[in-house]
């Protein structure tokens, strides 16, 4: 009997909703499936869309796609309870289209991509969670939705970070609490003229900066802060495993953030308009589970596409890019009438050629170095303050000579130690 779908996408998110557009634009019956009251309604982001990935599936999403603001300064920040040393970049080179950057809000712009998927034909549904997979003998043979079973020739399972299906599809276990961190967020409405006067912004363009040290209080993450068009997305992400030994819970880290002397001014006056959380994979290369098997593909979070490498937060790109390869592949099975995972498993291959897993290969030894490192969070933050501290603190007593001022704090952490940790971060970069 034929199948109800050629495809069953799960997940509304930014891996689902392009590996749909991109089956219903190749003319395949697809069908989106989102919990979600509204596509976005559950998502949450930093949040920074790298554009190199969406430019390759719709090349004029500029055009319409709701964007903040292009991102043309970065700041870094090392961060002491009430002291920050920044190291900032702008450059027009950053908003020029082949590495451009836009700080994004996932309700609107979800509601978009999954609105691209529906124009090309997608058939989409809106609050309904998919409670398993559909078994025919071994293979994944579509869906169970509300007690009711519908069937496709191939499933894509996008359903994010948490992923209950791919364990129920027998290709992953639960993921360990050192791989997955917590992310709180507020956006903090304020005008769009207050916004580029404070962050030296000019039209549509604006700031991401990433903090470590007293963001998470000496814990493993950091944090946030995007400029949107008229609010700012701030927020902090620390690892689960950590955060557990935190005598300070979260919304407390959050809230002693922003009231940090660097970040309080820049919210001054704003008020809240969204409060949200989420998971986040950051396990890397080493939680990326089983990515298909006999009529079933794994796109996005849910196949543990993310990394956190401190200057950059990257999965937005990543979840397009696997959505997008993940529906060629099982297009292409589709013309061929095979949707079994030896045929699939072309979408292994695929994906190991494309930047998505060269980049998980390149980092894998990135979250041990972070996890093995504390003193990125509690010593290198304050040592740095104290080296600036020494240059521009002047009080009238004999100045001391740069050396001193530069090689104490170091001394105090140990040349050693801290030659140690460089070249084992340049290792893991
Ligand atoms: C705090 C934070 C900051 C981040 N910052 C950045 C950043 O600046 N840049 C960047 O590129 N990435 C960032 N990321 C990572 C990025 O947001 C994710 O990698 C990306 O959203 C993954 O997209 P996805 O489509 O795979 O999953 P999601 O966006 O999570 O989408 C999954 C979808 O599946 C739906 N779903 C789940 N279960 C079911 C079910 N059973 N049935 C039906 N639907 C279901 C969900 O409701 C959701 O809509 C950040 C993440 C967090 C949490």
């Amino acid at each position: 009997m034929a199948a109800d779908f050629d495809a069953i996408v799960v997940g509304a998110g930014c891996a689902g909703s392009v590996a749909a557009y991109v089956l219903a634009a190749k003319g395949k019956s697809v069908l989106l499936v989102e919990r979600g009251e509204d596509a976005g309604s559950k998502n949450m982001t930093g949040g920074r869309l790298y554009a190199h990935a969406l430019r390759e599936v719709l090349p004029h999403f500029e055009d319409n796609a709701p964007l903040e603001r292009k991102i043309t300064t970065e700041r870094i920040s090392l961060i002491t309870q009430d002291e920050c040393t920044t190291v900032s970049f702008a450059s027009p080179r950053l908003g020029e289209a082949a590495c451009d950057s836009y700080a994004v809000l996932r309700g609107p712009f979800d509601r978009w991509l999954a609105s691209q998927a529906e124009d090309a034909g997608a058939e989409c549904v809106f609050g309904i969670a998919v409670e398993d997979v559909l078994w025919d003998e071994d293979r994944i043979a579509g869906i169970v939705a509300g007690g009711d079973a519908l069937t496709a020739e191939v499933v894509i399972i996008a359903d994010g970070v948490n992923s209950l299906l791919t364990e129920k599809a027998k290709l992953a276990s639960r993921p360990r609490p050192h791989q997955i961190a917590v992310g709180v967020k507020e956006t903090i409405a304020l005008s769009e003229r207050v916004i580029s006067d404070r962050f030296c912004a000019a039209d549509g363009e604006g700031s991401a900066w990433l903090f470590a040290g007293a963001a998470t209080q000496g814990h493993v993450g950091g944090g946030f802060l995007y400029t949107n068009r008229d609010s700012i997305s701030i927020g902090l992400v620390a690892t689960l495993s950590d955060l557990c030994t935190s005598a300070v819970p979260i919304y407390q880290m959050m809230e002693d953030f922003k009231a940090h002397p660097s970040i309080a001014p820049l919210l001054r006056g704003g008020s809240l308009a969204e409060y949200s959380g989420h998971l986040i994979p950051e396990g890397g290369l080493a939680m990326v589970p089983e990515l298909c098997r006999d009529g079933c593909l794994v796109a996005g979070d849910a196949a543990m596409l993310c990394i956190n490498l401190g200057y950059q937060v990257r999965g937005m790109d990543y979840a397009i890019a696997s959505g997008r390869i993940a529906a060629e592949v099982a297009a292409e099975a589709l013309d061929a009438g095979d949707t079994s995972a030896n045929r699939l498993s072309a979408y292994k291959l695929k994906l190991s050629e494309s930047f998505v897993l060269k980049d998980m290969q390149a980092h894998r030894d990135f979250p041990a170095f972070m996890e093995g490192t504390p003193r990125i969070f509690k010593g290198y933050p304050e040592m740095a303050a104290d080296i600036m501290r020494g240059m521009f603190a002047v009080d009238g007593s004999p100045v001391r000579p740069m050396k001193r001022i530069a090689m104490e704090p170091v001394k105090r952490m140990g040349v050693l130690t801290l030659l140690k940790d460089v070249r084992r971060g340049m290792r893991a970069l």
